[in-house]
């Protein structure tokens, strides 16, 4: 039967150049869009659920929390409206409805709304959560701890025996939706994961960061060369996102009719799944 699913914009973000990200614009100062895809769940059975939690109403009040290269890099709008919270109540829900939320990953874009949800149960896989939890160098402007200060009460999530479509996947949420997978896709991040939700329309396919622009799945992939550039620079696995990356383009030109795939930050896949 499946759940009802609304797409939210947690984080607008306004880098420098839409023609180097969205592959449009008319000169080089024009500002690029980018969205943070979040999903809300209604289930019947356990209140709401969310994938992933984009910029949180503590980074709008204070940016610079969020560090400086990030701020400078994607130059967020930071409205409060946007936030999860902002949108869950707008919707009409109480917030404290707001049971589980699964991440794609830990990254600052996707987690900053978890304060926000402060009683929420919260699912990763486990790789993400040990490289998160104890970053290296690398890693270190893209996961806050302030974002995890409060101690979400942490679902940690590991194998990946079920099959969906030709992927390994889990189903977090035993006993309270069967319809809902995370879709390991590793390489943006150790422990990224995709998250595949039964509508009453099919399946959807929340890619996270496992890609960042449509054009990347389509039959002649392409994509504009500051996102090219900007992947391969926060990549922790270059060989495991790009093979990830084919099956994902693989899945979307076997199956667009069963499953619509869609990234966390592409405004077109948004303003496409928003509209239907
Ligand atoms: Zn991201």
């Amino acid at each position: 039967m499946g759940v009802r699913v609304h797409h939210l914009n947690c984080g607008t973000m306004c880098p420098t150049c839409a023609r180097l990200i969205n592959g449009n614009g008319k000169g080089w100062l024009e500002a690029a869009r980018m969205v943070c895809h979040v999903l809300l769940i209604e289930t019947p059975k356990d209140g709401l659920i969310l994938v992933d939690t984009g910029i949180g109403s503590l980074d709008v009040e204070v940016p610079a929390r969020m560090g400086r290269p990030f701020l400078a890099i994607t130059r967020p709008r930071l409205s409060w409206s946007e936030t999860a919270i902002a949108q869950v109540a707008a919707l009409g829900h109480d917030v404290a409805d707001v049971r589980h939320i699964l991440l794609t990953h830990l990254d600052l874009d996707h987690a900053g709304g978890l304060p926000d949800f402060p009683n929420a149960q919260v699912h990763v896989l486990k790789p993400e959560f040990e490289a998160a939890m104890r970053p290296d160098w690398r890693s270190r402007a893209r996961y806050l701890p302030v974002q995890w200060a409060h101690s979400p009460r942490w679902q940690i999530h590991e194998g990946g025996g079920e099959s969906w479509f030709g992927f390994g996947g889990l189903r977090p949420l035993p006993g309270i939706s069967e319809d809902i997978f995370l879709i390991p896709l590793v390489g943006h991040t150790r422990g990224h994961t995709g998250v595949a939700v039964r509508t009453e329309s099919g399946w959807l396919l929340h890619c996270g960061d496992a890609y960042f622009f449509h054009g990347q799945l389509e039959a002649k992939p392409h994509l504009p060369p500051g996102i090219a550039v900007f992947e391969r620079l926060v990549q922790t696995d270059q060989r495991a996102r790009v093979y990830n990356l084919e099956r994902l383009r693989q899945l979307n030109l076997r199956h667009s009719d069963e499953v619509r795939l869609f990234c966390a930050h592409d405004p077109v896949e948004f303003d496409r799944a928003a509209r239907a």
